[in-house]
């Protein structure tokens, strides 16, 4: 089935099948995608943050090959005498103060999980709070804690005792907290939130709701898988507003684009003696995964941290590129959000406004992003992501090495598609 089919008018996703959204992708190399004829696609997805360094980013294989020359055991006990520790050290170094203990994982979800246990372990606390419309993974806590009921309804998710509060709402919070009192282990929150559409909570909400959680004895958990590591223009988001959390967890960017790895930090007293000891996992802290961890980890803080403050000053041309084109066609993009190379572009136009077949171009889901998101690939060579959670935003996240010459590519090609939408004309659209 065509990747994109369900949310698209049925009369219109034959045409889509044959535009094809799907690629043999057979090279990649930095921000670049060659398909099996020979074409190039600009990929301004960069797996959700999994890609910081682009595709085969050659001081990550380095660190690869150079533990195989080594002939470095690839599994042991994690622990502090090898490259496990040495990773777990090099984040602690880098992490919000308070954070002194590593606990690894192999994705993002697994690492939410080891982030839940520990919370649970060192409350003596059942319930998990997060937010609506979040996003933490799908793994069965993991799952209980996201907000969408497309992922969950299947699989009797969520579990007993997770419950969810507005984004962005301290009030909301704290009443949840004040309803159950001496029930909650953690509120676990994105700083930004990703998969939901590039939500950006108002300023001084991580931070206030750090306090909320505090007086209510409640861990904050940053879930930190696709926005730590330098994708917001910091090292971790929630330094943006100061907040050091009792727990941050990580993956994505964290295996430099080639391993799959998950962390997740946490302070002293959080770490528990039952979650040390009673929680593991085979593959978590394998010595590839950390290896790809540590030359990552280098690449983002050499030379006092330039790629990330390289994210910071490139986003916001990018941001502010998005924003011309909104000026522009005001009446296709509602909105331009988000931080460093985190970014997303909401449309939302007036149906009534567009006298063309723009209504039967959007379907029954009323988006249109899955249609400019093929346009883009298909015509322009350019990877975005559209959200598929109906909020009709289109994410772009490039890797954090894209150039402004990159930038300005991608700026062209979403003017070229704006335009065809503000002048109606779906016949060059479908295309
Ligand atoms: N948390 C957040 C904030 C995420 O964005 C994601 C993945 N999109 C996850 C958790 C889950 O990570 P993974 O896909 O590696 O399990």
């Amino acid at each position: 089935m065509h990747p994109f089919r369900q949310y698209v008018n049925p009369h219109l996703a034959e045409l889509l099948e044959q535009i094809q959204m799907d690629k043999r992708f057979v090279r990649g190399e930095g921000c670049w995608l060659w398909d099996d004829q020979g074409r190039r696609y600009l990929d301004f997805v960069a797996a959700y943050g999994a890609l910081p360094f682009g595709f085969n980013p050659p001081e990550i294989w380095a660190a690869l090959e150079e533990a195989r020359h080594r002939g470095e055991p690839s599994f042991v006990q994690p622990s502090f005498l090898n490259a496990a520790g040495e990773l777990a050290r090099r984040l602690i170094e880098v992490a919000p103060p308070g954070l002194r203990y590593v606990t690894f994982a192999n994705s993002g979800a697994e690492a939410v999980e080891a982030a839940i246990k520990l919370a649970r372990a060192a409350t003596g606390r059942p319930r998990i709070l997060s937010t609506d419309n979040g996003f933490h993974g799908k793994t069965f806590g993991a799952l209980s804690a996201t907000h969408r009921a497309a992922y969950q309804d299947a699989f009797f998710a969520p579990a007993e005792g997770f419950d969810k509060v507005p984004y962005g709402d301290l009030e909301a919070l704290e009443r949840a907290l004040a309803a159950r009192p001496g029930e909650y282990a953690a509120f676990l929150v994105e700083p930004i939130q990703g998969e939901g559409g590039i939500v950006v909570p108002p300023p001084g909400y991580l931070r206030e709701a750090r306090e909320v959680c505090r007086r209510h004895g409640v861990l904050f958990i940053a879930d930190e898988v696709q926005t730590g590591l330098g994708r917001t223009g910091v090292l971790f988001a929630c330094q943006a507003e100061g907040v050091t959390p009792d727990a941050i967890t990580l993956a994505k960017a964290l295996g430099g684009g080639l391993m799959p790895i998950g962390a997740v930090l946490c302070t002293e007293e959080v770490y528990t003696e039952e979650f040390a000891t009673k929680h593991s996992s085979t593959f978590a802290g394998n010595t590839l995964a950390c290896r790809a961890g540590l030359a990552a980890l280098d690449l983002l803080t050499r030379d006092e941290q330039a790629l990330v403050r390289h994210v910071a000053e490139t986003g916001e041309y990018l941001r502010q590129g998005l924003l011309a084109i909104q000026r522009r066609h005001p009446r296709v993009i509602r909105e331009v959000r988000g931080r460093g190379f985190m970014l997303g572009i909401q449309f939302g136009v007036d149906r009534e406004a567009f006298p063309g077949n723009l209504l039967g171009v959007m379907g029954e889901q009323e988006l249109l992003t899955p249609v400019i998101a093929s346009y883009l690939l298909n015509v322009e060579g350019l990877r975005v992501a559209p959200t598929l959670n109906g909020a009709d935003v289109i994410r772009i996240e490039p890797p954090l090495i894209a150039t402004r010459a990159e930038c300005d590519y991608a700026l062209a090609a979403i003017e070229r598609v704006v335009e065809l939408i503000d002048r109606d004309d779906t016949a060059a659209l479908l295309r």
